[in-house]
């Protein structure tokens, strides 16, 4: 494994400007804070590549399509769900609670297409003491950085190749061509609409697959907005698939339903609308009235293929993450038959799969009255330091770490201590990389967190699976003071791999 490069200063100032000349000119970019429509800052990002063992990028890949199975096969039948809802929904009833209880109402209206499309995100950091990638968590709605992430690869290996890294003051290349890992993750998530686009045509057997459109259905004011946007931009380009957005509030206001048939259209072109695809509707806030989610139920029933439907959605929190800790509840789900058909033989998961996957666990409890959960009661307090606790969430900013656990579980009362899972903490190791955040140049100690990106279609009637992918990945990377590691939030930045 090779060191970082060591630039002099004057070499340094050199590279960064190259950084940020690159960066606005192919689009790494986001809205700065407050943003005008025109303005845009260069992302965050590293200086150099941070090292990765292949190896263990190399299981990540591997373990992804079983990923994508396990949680399409919890959201292909509701009927593990509504065996554990007390548990999932309890002490999260105006969230959690709330997207169960549109699901039902959705499913007593008639739910009318049975495919599902998943753009998901499986995240890891690689754990010092075992030496094995460990499940940060499984994302399945609204996951980020397909579009940015590829461009810091891009970036990196051009840095390289343009001997901006050559620490002897000449304009030698550092990494060897092929040491940092480039990502098609922009094109693999834009091939999955597009299958999932092609399978709404092979349904209705008519028109051509380019006369339907995706809506997008994201946040107001969204700053990672051109993140998103590459995402379009490639959908159009390789598969002539143009795309809409909208925000919740809008959609009732651009978009008609067909009462009979449950196609939806987008009405200021009459186009039809093949995939509903949410970046937004992870978190309580952007449900801004009850209207929003009566949106959220009016498009749960219509023609159109949603990724995440609301099962899918509900089958990424926290509370099933903890409870698939345990082996013989994962072997069940990927084995038997827990959608209404059975699985057909060459879906079945092998062993060795089933091993791999259960390999990148760490141990998560619960906080409730079963031993397990006492137990953790008592870890809690004795050992905090060891230890996050998180609550029903996606998006940053909601978990409690160390020893800020104690006290804040003394706060609450202790019945609401169900609605947390304490999870071990993973202790990946640090590099002395730089961050490169509004032109500025940090230098320290960094955590990288890598994570895996995968596309899968699977009928939620039959459970079977359609296609099933794994889409290349995302490095991000954050001050090893720092818990957490959200780019928007300001935590962290995009990374690439120098594998080796
Ligand atoms: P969210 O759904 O809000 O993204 P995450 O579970 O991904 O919540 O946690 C947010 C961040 O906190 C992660 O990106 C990671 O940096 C850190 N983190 C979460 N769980 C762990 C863990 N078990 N060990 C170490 N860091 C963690
Ligand atoms: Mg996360």
């Amino acid at each position: 494994m090779k060191d970082f490069p060591q630039l002099e200063n004057a070499a340094q100032d050199r590279a960064v400007q190259q950084l940020l000349h690159w960066s606005l000119a192919n689009g790494l970019v986001l809205h700065p804070p407050n943003f005008k429509a025109y303005s845009t800052d260069a992302a965050p990002v590293t200086l150099f590549p941070t090292p990765f063992p292949r190896s263990s990028f190399d299981l990540a890949v591997r373990v992804q399509p079983v990923f994508n199975r396990l949680y399409a096969k919890i959201a292909a039948s509701d009927k593990w769900l509504s065996s554990i809802v007390d548990q999932l929904t309890e002490f999260d009833q105006d969230f959690t609670g709330r997207l169960w209880r549109t699901y039902l109402q959705a499913k007593a209206d008639g739910i009318t297409q049975p495919l599902a499309l998943g753009l998901v995100r499986s995240d890891y950091m690689l754990d010092q003491n075992t030496d094995q990638i460990k499940q940060i968590e499984y994302n399945v709605i609204a996951v980020s950085f397909a579009g940015l992430g590829p461009k810091v690869a891009h970036l990196h290996r051009y840095l390289n190749q343009s001997g901006a890294y050559d620490a002897h003051g000449g304009s030698e290349q550092y990494y060897d061509e092929g040491d940092i890992a480039t990502s098609e993750a922009t094109a693999k998530l834009a091939e999955g609409l597009a299958r999932a686009n092609d399978l709404y045509h092979g349904q209705s057997g008519s028109g051509s697959p380019t006369s339907t459109i995706v809506l997008f259905v994201v946040q107001e004011n969204e700053r990672n907005v051109f993140d998103q946007r590459h995402l379009e931009y490639t959908l159009l380009r390789n598969h002539g698939l143009k795309s809409r957005r909208a925000t919740l509030a809008e959609v009732p206001a651009v978009t008609r339903t067909d009462p009979d048939t449950k196609q939806i259209f987008y009405s200021p072109t009459n186009d039809e609308i093949s995939i509903v695809y949410y970046r937004t509707g992870y978190a309580p806030t952007d449900y801004k009235s009850d209207r929003d989610w009566e949106t959220r139920l009016n498009l749960e029933t219509t023609r159109a293929i949603k990724s995440p439907t609301l099962l899918s959605q509900i089958s990424g929190s926290k509370k099933v993450q903890q409870l698939l800790t345990d082996k013989a509840l994962v072997e069940r789900i990927l084995n038997d038959n827990v959608g209404s058909s059975p699985s057909s033989a060459n879906e079945k998961v092998t062993s060795e799969e089933i091993d791999l996957l259960l390999q990148t666990f760490v141990n998560i409890y619960p906080l409730d009255d079963s031993p397990r959960g006492r137990e953790a009661k008592q870890l809690a307090f004795s050992n905090p330091e060891r230890y996050v606790l998180k609550p029903q969430r996606e998006g940053g900013g909601n978990n409690i770490y160390k020893n800020d656990i104690p006290s804040f579980l003394k706060s609450i009362p202790e019945l609401q201590w169900n609605a947390y899972i304490l999870m071990d903490l993973i202790n990946p190791p640090s590099h002395p990389n730089k961050i490169v955040r509004a032109g500025e140049v940090y230098h320290e100690q960094v955590l990288s967190e890598l994570g895996i990106f995968g596309t899968i279609v699977w009928d939620t009637e039959l459970g079977t699976v359609h296609s099933n992918t794994t889409a290349d990945y995302l490095l991000r990377s954050k001050f090893s003071s720092s818990n957490e590691g959200g780019v928007a939030a300001g935590f962290g930045c995009v990374d690439s791999l120098y594998l080796y």
